[in-house]
């Protein structure tokens, strides 16, 4: 017996990962009916008869939906399906007013195709399908109820939900998040959704087990549930692997059930096991006639597919040449990608357009709470600071301040320099005054340059320019201050 324990201790496992990941679509209106898809909105307010599963009423399928899980199908290389349909998916909790799901069992609407992560490999798809959101339980009361109670809000109930399904591909945590990164980028660029995990837009679930190295066994799985973030994936996954392989390692067998994440205390604990899994008794929506696609509608949509993350990062590589780091960071959403092109289109400078996004504006924008959608600033306003810097208008260290000011109130380079009076000084004479002050008041520093301490030129240097509140031409500084010294 001491001898197999050994044995087992000896076995190296490795994870197989797969992931489900759900996602709110962009639409104006709910799956089957008329109401707002919005969050935020006041509890129960977007809602009807349809949506809150009431006597009579019937849905009506959306088609812009329809039409946003087949682009993210194409622009992932799936197979839309000429023919799908819905079915009812029956479980009974609160925040379900029709005591079933509207979603697709058995023939959804796009089949196969792949992620593809920045190192080239291919994480494949078995499907993705379209469905309708449940409601919210909101726990714990609020000012409307008691501390114990539960409320329900049914906004949600009913918004379009698109459900991604992986093939158990993933081989560890942070490929995971690799994966969900590339994900969301495809997600965001084809403008399907806002995928913002934070309020609920992208969700996920994992599913994980253990085989020993080398091996094609299937170990048994288990799901995980209750991830907000991509980290709390990674986070979690790690820990799951961790208590498996504990498991295993101890000559135990890993019982079959789904875990819930808990992020404060960094652990996840039993909450179903196989024997209470659900019985869905899947049946087609009788309300609801088959889908059919045909084959131009299909090309309609192909045909509107916008430029993908990583044939948008290759291009830029050829076209710009910036840095792999530089090019993934810039294609990593939409929004900046465009705000960099649209930067390189006035100035023709790609190498600095690259830097002052991927920094100081970074920065900014950080500093003041905005994202790039939201700042006012415009990409002609970056271009015309970059080209003001390259001409010698301003100095690098002046263009800084000016672009946080570009950041936080979208005005013109050109006004902010004249009225802050950061336009760079070049004119020799100054630049001479300045120096001869510089030197004058800092004689311990020319006595050590003159012994042979080339810091203490930089510090004139930076003296200088200090005087100069960063205006004086930084070169111009250097140059009259190596004639001064000798
Ligand atoms: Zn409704």
């Amino acid at each position: 017996m001491t001898r197999v324990l050994g044995a087992a201790q000896a076995v190296a496992y490795e994870p197989v990962i797969g992931l489900e990941v759900h996602v709110e679509l962009a639409t104006e209106s709910k799956m089957f009916c008329g109401c707002r898809n919005r969050f935020g909105a006041e509890p129960n307010t977007l809602v009807c008869p349809v949506c809150l599963g009431l006597p009579g009423s019937l849905p009506v399928v959306n088609r812009r939906a329809v039409e946003l899980v087949c682009k993210t199908g194409l622009a992932l290389g799936c197979s839309i399906a000429h023919v799908s349909k819905f079915d009812r998916k029956n479980y009974f909790y609160p925040d379900m007013p029709k005591n079933y799901q509207i979603s697709q069992y058995d023939m959804p609407l796009a089949t196969g195709g792949a992620v593809t992560l920045p190192s080239g490999k291919r994480i494949r798809l078995t499907r993705i399908h379209l469905e309708e959101d449940t409601g919210k339980n909101i726990h714990g009361g609020g000012a409307m109820a008691a501390a114990s109670a539960t409320l329900v809000d049914y906004n949600r109930a009913g918004v379009p939900l698109m459900e991604i399904v992986s093939q158990p591909d993933l081989t560890s945590p942070d490929e995971a998040g690799e994966y969900l990164a590339a994900l969301k980028a495809v997600l965001s660029y084809l403008g399907v959704s806002d995928v913002k995990m934070h309020e609920g837009s992208l969700r996920c679930d994992a599913n994980v087990s253990l085989r020993p190295v080398g091996t094609q066994d299937v170990g048994t799985k288990i799901e995980i549930k209750n991830m907000n973030s991509f980290r709390s994936v990674v986070r979690a996954l790690q820990y799951e692997i961790q208590r498996q392989t504990d498991v295993l390692r101890a000559g135990e067998r890993v019982v079959q059930e789904t875990r819930t994440w808990d992020e404060e205390r960094g652990l996840t604990y039993a909450t179903r096991s196989k024997e209470q899994a659900h019985d869905y008794r899947y049946f087609p929506d009788p309300d609801l006639v088959p889908l059919h696609l045909d084959d131009e509608i299909v090309a309609a949509w192909r045909a509107e597919l916008p430029e993908l993350p990583l044939a948008k990062r290759d291009r830029f590589l050829a076209a710009y040449g910036l840095s792999r780091y530089e090019a993934d960071l810039l294609t990593g959403e939409r929004t900046t990608a465009e705000f960099f092109e649209a930067v390189v289109a006035h100035c023709g400078e790609p190498k600095a357009a690259a830097n002052w996004l991927l920094g100081d504006v970074r920065r900014a924008l950080d500093k003041h709470g905005l994202t790039l959608d939201a700042t006012r600033m415009r990409p002609e306003h970056l271009a015309t600071l970059i080209c003001q810097v390259r001409d010698g208008v301003v100095s690098g260290r002046a263009a800084k301040e000016v672009c946080e000011i570009l950041v936080r109130d979208g005005r013109h380079p050109a006004e902010v320099v004249a009225e802050r009076n950061l336009a760079q000084v070049s004119d020799r004479v100054a630049i001479e005054a300045l120096v001869g002050e510089v030197i004058a008041a800092n004689p311990e520093s020319v006595a050590a340059y003159r012994t042979g301490k080339a810091k203490a030129f930089e510090f004139l240097v930076g003296q200088a320019m200090k005087a100069s509140r960063g205006r004086a031409n930084v070169e111009l500084v250097r140059t009259a201050l190596r004639a001064r010294l000798g």
